[in-house]
Parts: structure tokens; sequence; C-alpha cells
């Protein structure tokens, strides 16, 4: 019999310096407490570490197809399929794959879109697709996603229509997500994964004006496009355009956020602040369209330097959000939602001999912030310079991560 430390093991939502206990594995595989951990152990074993999923496309003319989603806890993800034109006309398409678990509380999806030529017309029959990438999402979900996975194929065909615009596009695959991001009882799901081409248009201009670049809403769900993620949220308030607010960071946040990062966050412009929240009034940065960053700050939107929380220093929060920036500069196929399924999440840890990339995405923004907020009588004296001496702040453990990663731009 394997032990309960192997069984959490198994899965990367746990992996080490995280140290779980037991109340949370119970939670996450949805055991009602008091609970043994013979209980907790069996269910833990049932959860797969590998999701693989296949369902043919059919669409009642001649036009067809197959999807496959293969999901793994360690966030990973393959997408592979086709669709035919198996007679005379000719088709565009829009295929949804959706992988829905926990109750359909979680959705990971991807999109795939293309056109396929019958004999009316000269070009390829079929059009397959392939697609790797990796989710932090799938993996932090992982127990809630995988305990009851099903594979469902949204579809949607015209005959020889072009779906060659990015304004087309964007606005067909709002459409699909937001409806999928709706679930039955009138909740929303995370919906996450997203196909290749909506990668590429995140480098075009973004067609919905009046939002931020990267935010659109469909089906009466605002939603935050990404390189590899769309993700349904909230503005602070009722989710509708007049209420999303937003603008450029200002030349005074990036004269302070240059006094920890460097040179190394993109340009101030790029760095676009909003009032969106996520799901459970969650923080969150995600890379949008046309090379911006959105940093979604809910309420705190209308003053990001002020204390709150955990983060007791003026500019400490701004600090960690701009940490994910930093991030996502660096792997933009990420969503960062700043709060992990537990608080171990975001704890580094007492070790400072670790290498930086041994850290979660959490780990890393906790350590950026903690070392930011450190010593109160420098913030509040030599900080304040233009140009202050970080020889004249107090010594900290996390010292080095800041100037050899941090600073330097070094993953
Ligand atoms: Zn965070």
């Amino acid at each position: 019999m394997t032990s309960l430390k192997q069984s959490v093991r198994r899965f990367d939502l746990y992996a080490p310096p995280q140290i779980v206990s037991l109340r949370e594995v119970a939670d996450g595989v949805g055991a009602e407490r008091p609970v043994s951990a013979r209980e907790v152990l069996r269910r833990l074993d049932a959860v797969p570490s590998e999701v693989r999923l296949a369902e043919p496309v059919t669409t009642g003319t001649a036009l067809g197809g197959r999807a496959e989603m293969v999901l793994r806890s360690n966030g990973t993800y393959t997408s592979t399929g086709h669709m035919r034109a198996t007679g005379f006309p000719s088709f565009a398409f829009v295929v949804q794959p959706t992988v829905e678990g926990g109750g359909g509380r979680f959705r990971a999806l991807a999109v795939h879109q293309g056109r396929v030529f019958g004999t009316d017309t000269p070009g390829d029959r079929q059009r397959n697709w392939s697609e790797d990438g990796r989710n932090e999402a799938v993996r932090q979900n992982w127990l809630t996603f995988a305990r009851d996975a099903r594979l469902t194929v949204r579809k949607e065909w015209e005959v020889s229509g072009v779906l060659g615009t990015l304004g087309d596009i964007a606005t067909a695959v709002a459409q699909f997500v937001g409806a999928a991001a709706v679930t039955g009882s009138g909740g929303m799901a995370a919906a996450l994964v997203i196909g290749s081409r909506l990668g590429e248009a995140a480098h075009e201009p973004w067609p919905f004006p009046g939002l931020p670049a990267g935010v659109t809403i469909a089906s009466g769900v605002l939603l935050v496009f990404g390189p590899a993620a769309i993700v349904p949220a909230l503005a602070a308030g009722v989710a509708v355009e007049a209420l999303v607010d937003h603008r450029p960071l200002s030349t005074e946040e990036e004269a302070f956020a240059v006094k920890v990062f460097g040179p190394t966050l993109p340009p101030r412009e790029q760095i676009i602040l909003t009032n969106i929240s996520g799901l459970d009034d969650r923080a969150f940065v995600v890379p949008g369209a046309g090379g911006s960053y959105l940093v979604n700050l809910g309420d705190h939107f209308d003053d990001p330097m002020a204390p709150r929380g955990k983060y007791r220093q003026r500019g400490q929060m701004l600090i960690h959000e701009l940490t994910h920036v930093w991030q996502a500069k660096r792997w933009p196929a990420t969503t960062y939602f700043c709060q992990g399924v537990t608080e171990s999440t975001y704890e580094p840890g007492g070790d400072p001999g670790r290498p930086w990339s041994a850290y979660g995405i959490e780990q890393q923004a906790t350590i950026v912030d903690r070392w930011y907020a450190a010593d109160p009588g420098f913030l509040t004296g030599e900080f304040q310079k233009p140009h202050p001496n970080f020889s004249l702040k107090a010594a900290h453990p996390y010292d080095h991560y800041i100037h050899l990663h941090i600073r330097a731009g070094m993953t």
C-alpha cells in the first residue's frame, strides 16, 4: 500500500517544497470532513494523472471529423483532431473541444478553425490540428478537474464561408467561449486553454473599441483574451462595457517599478491596469492582445499603491502583480491568478539556497513583494529617492534572487 505522502506527490499540484496537510488534500478530493486518512488516500489514488478523451464531430452534412483532448496533472495538454469535407461543398468551421470536470465547475477548451474544400473548389479536403500547451490553472485545479472529466465538442460551420479577419475570428471564438463559460446553473466556470489561431490574433490590433486590448463581452460574459487562455471575468460591479475601467501604468508607477525590477518589465504603455476581477474576486495577470499585459486588480484599481491585507507596505501589492508581468513576459502561455489553491502555493519557504526556477509563480511573486517590503525604514527614506542606494537596505535572504534573476531578467 502506498503512503499518503507518495500518493500526494504523484500530483504536481502538491510538488515539493509544499507542505501539504491532510485537510487540504481532503478538500481537494471533495471529501466531507471528518474523514479518515484511508478514505482520502482511496480517493486520491482514484484520481488519474492523465485524462484522455475523444469524440467524433458530426454535422449532418458532408463535413465531419474527430477531436481528442489529453490533459495531464502537470498542467500540460494536447489537442488533436481533424475536420474533412467529404463531398461537393467546401466549408469554413470552428470546432471547440471542451473538457469539463468537477461537476462542470471547471472547463478547459481549445478552439480550432479553418477551411476544408470539397470537389467544388481546389484545396485540401482535410485540416488537421495538433497543439501542445501548458496551463497553470489545469495543474492547480487538477483534482476537481479530473474527477469526472468528459469531452463535449461544440461546432459551427458554413458552406464556403471565410473566417478571414481577426474581428470575425475573435467574435466567433468569444461567442463560443462566452457560452461555454456560463454553466447550466448560471454560475461561471473557468474556461482555459485556447487554439493557436487566437495566439496569432493576439499580435494584431484588438478589434473591439472601448475595451482594453484583450477584453471583450460575449453572451453577457466579460472575457479576457490572452495567447493561451480566455478567462471569464467580472468588472467591479456588473460586467458591462461601460464599467470596465483601464489605463496604462502611470509614469510615477513606472518609476517606482523600475527601482525594484530595473529595465526588465515591458514598456509602460503595454502594462494595462484594469478594474476587472477574476472568479472569487481574484486579481489576475494575463498577456493580452497586441503585446499588452493586463493587470486585473478588481476594486483595487482605484488605488493600486494602497496597502491592503497581507500587503502591508504601500506599493507591495503592485510589486506582487508586476512580478507576474515579469513572468508573463517570459512565459506568456500562462494565466496568473493571484490566489492559489492554498496559501502554501504562495509560501516560498525558508531556504534561500534553492534555485529561482524551483519556485512556483506565486512563490516567486511573494519573494519579490516580501523582499521589497522587508525594510520599512529604507522604504520610507532612501527608497523614495529617484535612484535609491540599495546597499543601505538591510541585507535580506532573498537579495540574490532580486539581483541575479529579477533585475537581470533571468529566469
Ligand atoms: Zn500572485
